[in-house]
């Protein structure tokens, strides 16, 4: 599954909406310090249903809203959408059958936050849900983040089975047990 584009507007300093092409061939961003590269990440992650604030470089969620600049007033909101190319069928489910995935994620200044799967409003489980077993999503591989490596080489065996499970794609079936007998 690929990733063919990301949309932000009035996220972190892209306030105007901003379009990046992901290239088959994309080697890299590269950037003047504080451009906006760590954004784009942050902006990805956040899509995908990242809560934690201190994650995404924020004291508060509310912070990947443009708060203004010296010529730019702040916003009120701010919404990222990843649309992935599903050629593959590698997404299972209510969405196998589309060949474009776009995931998008709102928030309003009073911190209200909304998902949506090709434009029709979902749960935030739905996202992780939809992703779980391909890598990508919150406890997914797909963004590498600092520091990661050294966790899996020092990680204890139950962490790395995780990692396994993800990879393997069996996490799917192993939460949704949970679940099963956490009813
Ligand atoms: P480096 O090369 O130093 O890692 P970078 O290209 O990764 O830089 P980012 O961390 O992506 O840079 O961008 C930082 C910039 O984003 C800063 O100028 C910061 O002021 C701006 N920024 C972050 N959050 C907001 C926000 N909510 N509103 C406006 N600007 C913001
Ligand atoms: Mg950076």
């Amino acid at each position: 599954m690929r990733l063919a584009h990301i949309k932000l507007a009035g996220f972190k300093s892209f306030v105007d909406p901003t379009v990046v092409p992901v290239s088959q061939d994309l080697v890299g961003i590269v950037g003047p310090n504080g451009c906006g590269k760590s954004n784009i990440i942050d902006a990805v992650r956040w899509v995908l249903g990242e809560s934690k604030a201190s994650a995404l470089r924020g004291d508060s969620m509310q912070d990947v809203i443009f708060s203004g600049s010296d010529n730019r007033k702040a916003v009120g909101r701010a919404s990222v959408e990843i649309v992935f190319d599903n050629h593959l069928n590698k997404i299972t489910g209510q969405w196998s059958s589309y060949a474009e995935i776009a995931i998008k994620r709102v928030i309003q200044r009073d911190g209200n936050s909304s998902y949506y799967i090709n434009n029709l409003p979902v749960r935030r489980r739905d996202i992780a849900d939809l992703f779980l077993g391909t890598g990508v999503g919150g406890r997914g591989y797909a963004i590498i983040e600092q520091g990661m490596i050294s966790r899996i080489i020092e990680a204890k065996p139950q962490e790395l089975r995780n990692f396994l499970e993800e990879a393997a794609g069996i996490s799917q079936y192993r939460e949704r047990r949970h679940e099963t007998s956490t009813r």
